[in-house]
């Protein structure tokens, strides 16, 4: 099988012109066309268990340049590369992986830089469709590109290729970013390429969205985050945080003082619990927990303030996703008495189901880094009330349900005799976010919304609201940084047309 795709690779990459951005271009001659046959996958690794627990650093290592160059000899530079098709910020993956083999680490960092405004914060986090759509995947063992991709970047920083690159003259126009998430910063930052003069507004303390406030320091290190904003204030960028607007300053206020506007104010109204006992103390949301821990490792937080503290806590995380996974990691960091995780669907399969083939992403099993500190995890099981004593929350009732398909959709149904008690002290609500928060500036601007409550955009990304654009979360709801970092650069490409056009 191994010969009769390296033939056929063989053929592609003699043939294959590829057409981008209405560009043509002509694909090179990969340095080691059969490094797939030679090289097996080989990732960076975790930090071992019980160090990492002690700690809010980075769980995740980094591998040798010469191991990293090894890997990226693995692309085959397909004919079609599937990796490509499913980056959604369009990444040159197998571009940029000849390059890395071939030693060749600032050509290849301006590859990379040309698609992506922050491989850094991707390479370290994004769930990498790429690697599910790679070729070599259909035997499970993809490159390693979201590893090659960080290798990169990190190396273009360490060697000074990325320097402050202020526009060399300003075109006078004025554009507004509300939000300074990854769909926000991505819009400023091609804006300010272009010439415009760019003013981000921001309610938190800090910038960074969800990356700075939402996702733990374990996953992404804030020095990184704020490596690059500090990196987008010397181009030119003006950041004013603690400043919400459609309060401290109008959204028609914005709106008159600047010639576009871009809201990106990410989705961040999260899912409630209704049930019985849901006003007891002891239960939170998921992201007041996440956030305060963030504060207090960024020291804008004492630690005696954070009266969120696992420590010692019997924890139970409701709700199966990332954000639970993240709650769970950072209990098991406060040094939590139990963690337990429970989710209301099926436990995924281990290995992809006939109607979920390759290329599209594998809806298996994810056992995240979290997970594997220590947690027990339970699926299928609905949270039917809270229950306490005095005011305090000391556990829920939970039953059992299975998932029956009917008339084309699954529909959920109790089994009777199932339900049981889980003890906990502290609950977290980790059941994802349902649109943009509406109070403030979205009613306030009367924007339209789309039937999920997101805002309703065109196929330009512009908004009801004349010269008012907007992107990432808050339009498509909570979604991933990739496909944030992808919306704002897409805001950005049409309001600079817009702006061009005036
Ligand atoms: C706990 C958690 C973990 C996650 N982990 C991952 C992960 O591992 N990988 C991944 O790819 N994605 C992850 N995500 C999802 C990812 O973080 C989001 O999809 C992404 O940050 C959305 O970007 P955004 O710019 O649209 O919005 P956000 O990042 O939410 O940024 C919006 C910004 O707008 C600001 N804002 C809101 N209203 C106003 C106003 N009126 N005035 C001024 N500022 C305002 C907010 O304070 C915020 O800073 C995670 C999300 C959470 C919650
Ligand atoms: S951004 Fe995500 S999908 Fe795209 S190349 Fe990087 S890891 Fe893969």
């Amino acid at each position: 099988m191994y010969e009769t795709v390296s033939k056929h690779n063989l053929m592609n990459w003699a043939l294959a012109l590829i057409v981008f951005d209405n560009q043509i271009y002509c694909k090179v001659q990969m340095g080691d066309i059969t490094g797939f046959l030679k090289i097996r996958r080989k990732e960076a690794g975790n930090r071992p268990v019980n160090e990492r627990i002690c700690d809010f650093s980075e769980v995740e290592q980094v591998l040798n340049s010469e191991d990293r160059m090894l890997q990226a000899s693995r692309c085959m530079d397909c004919g079609i590369p599937f990796c490509h098709w499913s980056c959604p910020v369009d990444n040159l993956i197998p571009e940029w992986n000849d390059l890395l083999f071939k030693d060749q680490w600032k050509a290849a960092y301006e590859r990379l830089s040309s698609t992506n405004n922050f491989p850094e914060i991707t390479g370290r986090i994004c769930p990498a469709s790429c690697e599910h759509a790679c070729v070599l995947n259909i035997d499970r063992e993809p490159v390693t590109i979201r590893e090659n991709e960080v290798a990169i970047i990190e190396k273009a920083f360490s060697e000074g290729y990325i320097k402050p690159t202020p526009p060399v003259k300003r075109t006078g126009k004025r554009v507004a970013v509300i939000g300074s998430g990854p769909a926000g910063l991505a819009a400023a930052d091609l804006l300010n390429k272009g010439g415009h003069t760019v003013t981000v507004f921001e309610k938190d303390e800090k910038a960074g969205g969800l990356m700075t406030f939402g996702i733990p320091d374990f996953k992404l290190s804030k020095a990184i985050v704020y490596r690059r904003i500090n990196l987008m204030l010397k181009e030119g960028i003006i950041l004013k945080t603690g400043t919400k607007i459609g309060r401290d300053i109008s959204g028609k206020d914005i709106i008159s003082q600047f010639d576009a506007v871009c809201i990106a104010i990410g989705a961040g109204q999260p899912r409630d619990l209704d049930v019985e006992g849901r006003n007891l103390n002891g239960i939170f949301f998921a992201m007041d927990f996440l956030c305060n821990k963030n504060r207090v490792n960024a020291g804008t937080m004492h630690s005696d303030e954070n009266h969120l503290n696992a420590e010692n806590r019997k924890v139970l995380v409701i709700g199966g996703g990332d954000t639970g996974s993240d709650c769970v990691g950072t209990a098991i960091r406060q040094k939590a008495a139990s963690v337990t995780q429970i989710e209301i669907m099926p436990k995924p399969p281990v290995e992809r189901l006939p109607d979920n083939p390759w290329p599209y992403f594998g809806k298996i099993l994810k056992t995240t880094t979290s997970h594997e500190e220590g947690c027990e995890r339970m699926w299928n099981l609905s949270t039917r009330r809270f229950i306490g004593s005095e005011g305090n929350v000391q556990g829920v009732e939970v039953e059992e349900v299975r998932w029956e398909y009917e008339n084309g959709r699954y529909t959920m149904k109790y089994i009777p005799g199932t339900s049981d008690i889980i003890q906990a002290d502290l609950i977290l609500l980790a059941l994802g976010f349902i649109n943009p928060v509406t109070d403030g500036l979205i009613s306030e601007l009367e924007l339209e919304l789309d039937n999920r409550k997101n805002i309703k955009t065109d196929d330009i990304l512009a908004t009801n609201v004349w010269k008012v654009f907007a992107a990432g979360d808050s339009v498509s709801g909570a979604s991933l940084v990739v496909n944030a970092i992808a919306s704002g650069r897409k805001a950005a490409k049409e309001i600079n047309r817009f702006l061009r056009n005036q």
